[in-house]
C-alpha cells in the first residue's frame, strides 16, 4: 500500500487522458482522472466528431447538385442550421455519455474539477477546495484556440472575432464569413461554411496554404478552393477590426475592407498549462507553455508523465491514444515503450478531402533522399454524369535507391479512408515494386495507386 489516494492522478478527461486512466486502471492502478468541463476533451466535445458531422452535413448541397446529372431532382432545398447544431449536440452528449460511462466501468474514479498541483505529489481541486495526492501524474490538459496573433501584430478589434470552440454553437448560420489562417481548421470550417451557403473568405498570411504539407497538393486545394466558389486572400493579414452596425469590417494589409457577420480566428492552438503551477512539482515548459517531455513521455519531474496536445508534439487524437498507451505501458507494465511518430497518416477534411502519409516531395529532398515522383490527376467517375469539374490528383514520392515509398498523398474523395490503408503498407517498408505487384480494384480511385507506371520526374537533393 502506497502512502499516496491513488497510484495515478489524470489531469483532463480527453482523448490521451480517457485512454491512460482506463488502461492504467486494468492493469490494476488505482486511479482518478479530474476533468472541469465536459468528459471527451476537444476531439469529442469541440473538434474532430461535431466537425466531421458538420462536414457530412456541408456535403449534400454538392451532392444533390451531382445528383442532376443522375437523373435525380429533389426540388427546392432548403437547410435549417438550427436542427443540426442541435441534432449535432445530441449526439456529442451521447458520446460524452459513452466515454464517461466506459473510464468507470475501468473503475476509474471521475471527479468533475479542474486540478492544479500544490507540490510534486498533491493535486488541488480548486472547485471543491480538496487536496489528492498520487504517486504518478499524468498531464493531458490538451490545448485551446489561440486569439494571439503575435506580439508584433496587436489587431485592434480582435475579442470580436470567434474561434472554432464557438463556431460550433452559433445561433444562426452567417451569411458572410471570414476565416483568418491556412491550416487544418480555417480550411475545414471554410468548406463548412460554404457548402452551407455562406459566402466565405479565407484570409492567410502566407503565399499558400497548409504549410508543410506537399506543394502539389496544396496547389491543388488552393485551385479547387478558387474553382468551388470560395475566395482566397493570400499574403494577407488583417489589421483591424470593428463593429459597424450589424457588420464586422475588417482592414487588411493590402488596404481592403472586407464586410461580413463573422470572423473566426483558426491561427493555432495554445498548450493548457496556464494556471496549472506545473512549477510547483518541478515540470519544466517550452516556449509555447507546452510541456517537455523525453521520448517515453516524461516531464522534467520523473513521476510525472504528459501525453497529448498539451505537449505540442503531433496536435492529432490516434497520437494522444497512442502516446498515452505508451505511458501505460512504461509506467505501469515495466515496458519502458516510446511513441512511434512515424509514419502519422491525417487528413484535411475540406471537399475534397486532402490526406497524407509519409514524407511530401520537398521533405523528402531535405531529408537527403533521391527521389523519384509519380503523379496522376484525373476526373472521378462520378463526376463524369455530375457534370462540375473536379479532380483527384495522387502522388506517390519514391526513394531513387531503395525503391521504397516514402511519401503517399491525394487529394480527391475519400482520400482518407484511403490513406489510412497506405499507412499500413508504408509502415511495413513497402516499395513500388510492391505497389506495383498489387493487384487494381476497378473502379475505384485508389486502384491508381498501384497502377502508376510511369515516372513523373526525379529529384536528388
Ligand atoms: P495549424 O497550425 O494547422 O494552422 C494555423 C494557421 O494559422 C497557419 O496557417 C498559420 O500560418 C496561421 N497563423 C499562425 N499564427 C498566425 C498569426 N499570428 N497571424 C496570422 N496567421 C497565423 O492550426 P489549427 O488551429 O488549424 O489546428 C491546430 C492543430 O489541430 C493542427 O495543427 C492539427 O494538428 C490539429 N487538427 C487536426 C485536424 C484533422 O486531423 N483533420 C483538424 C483540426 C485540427 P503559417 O502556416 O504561416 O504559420
Amino acid at each position: 500500500m502506497t502512502k499516496y489516494d491513488y497510484d495515478l492522478f489524470v489531469i483532463g478527461g480527453g482523448s490521451g487522458g480517457v485512454r491512460a486512466s482506463r488502461m492504467a486502471a486494468l492493469a490494476g492502478a488505482r486511479v482518478a482522472l479530474a476533468e472541469e468541463w465536459r468528459m471527451g476533451g476537444t476531439c469529442v466535445i469541440r473538434g474532430c466528431i461535431p466537425k466531421k458531422l458538420l462536414v457530412y452535413a456541408s456535403q449534400f448541397s454538392e451532392n444533390v447538385m451531382d445528383a442532376a446529372g443522375y437523373g435525380w431532382d429533389f426540388g427546392q432545398a432548403r437547410f435549417d442550421w438550427p436542427a443540426l447544431i442541435a441534432n449535432k449536440d445530441k449526439e456529442i452528449c451521447r458520446l460524452e455519455g459513452l466515454y464517461t460511462a466506459n473510464v468507470q466501468k475501468a473503475g476509474v474514479t471521475i471527479l468533475q474539477d479542474r486540478a492544479v498541483f500544490e507540490d510534486e505529489h498533491t493535486l488541488r481541486l480548486v472547485n471543491s477546495n480538496k487536496m489528492v495526492t498520487a504517486e504518478k501524474i499524468l498531464i493531458a490538459t490538451g490545448n485551446r484556440p489561440t486569439r494571439d496573433m503575435g506580439t508584433s501584430h496587436i489587431v485592434p478589434g480582435a475579442e470580436l472575432c470567434i474561434t472554432s470552440d464557438e463556431a460550433f454553437h452559433l445561433k444562426e448560420l452567417p451569411k458572410r464569413i471570414l476565416i483568418a489562417g491556412g491550416g487544418y481548421i480555417a480550411l475545414e470550417f471554410a468548406h463548412i461554411f460554404h457548402g452551407l451557403g455562406s459566402k466565405v473568405s479565407v484570409l492567410y498570411r502566407g503565399d499558400k496554404p497548409l504549410r508543410g504539407f506537399d506543394d502539389d497538393m496544396r496547389d491543388a486545394l488552393c485551385t479547387s478552393m478558387q474553382e468551388r466558389g470560395l475566395e482566397v486572400l493570400l499574403g494577407c493579414e488583417f489589421t483591424k477590426v470593428e463593429k459597424r452596425g450589424d457588420c464586422l469590417h475588417v482592414e487588411t494589409n493590402k488596404g481592403a475592407v472586407i464586410e461580413c457577420d463573422q470572423i473566426l480566428l483558426a491561427i493555432g492552438r495554445m498548450p493548457n498549462t496556464t494556471a496549472l503551477h506545473v512549477e510547483k512539482a518541478g515540470v519544466e515548459l517550452g516556449p509555447r507553455g507546452e510541456v517537455k517531455v523525453d521520448d517515453f513521455s516524461r516531464t522534467s519531474a520523473s513521476h510525472i508523465y504528459a501525453v497529448g496536445d498539451v505537449t505540442d508534439r503531433v496536435q492529432l487524437t490516434p497520437v494522444a491514444i497512442h502516446e498515452a498507451m505508451c505511458f501505460v505501458e512504461t509506467a505501469f507494465k515495466n515496458n519502458p515503450t516510446k511513441p512511434d511518430h512515424m509514419h502519422v497518416p491525417s487528413a484535411v477534411f475540406t471537399t475534397p478531402e486532402l490526406a497524407c502519409v509519409g514524407y511530401s516531395e520537398q521533405k523528402a529532398l531535405l531529408k537527403g533522399h533521391a527521389i523519384d515522383v509519380y503523379k496522376s490527376t484525373f476526373k472521378p467517375l462520378l463526376h463524369t454524369l455530375g457534370g462540375r469539374g473536379v479532380r483527384t490528383h495522387m502522388k506517390l514520392i519514391v526513394d531513387s535507391k531503395t525503391d521504397k515509398v516514402l511519401g503517399c498523398h491525394i487529394f480527391g474523395d475519400h482520400a482518407a479512408e484511403i490513406i489510412q490503408i497506405v499507412a499500413v503498407a508504408l509502415k511495413m517498408g513497402a516499395t513500388k515494386k510492391d505497389f506495383d505487384g498489387t493487384m487494381a480494384l476497378h473502379p475505384t480511385a485508389a486502384e491508381e495507386l498501384v497502377t502508376m507506371r510511369t515516372k513523373s520526374y526525379s529529384k536528388t537533393p
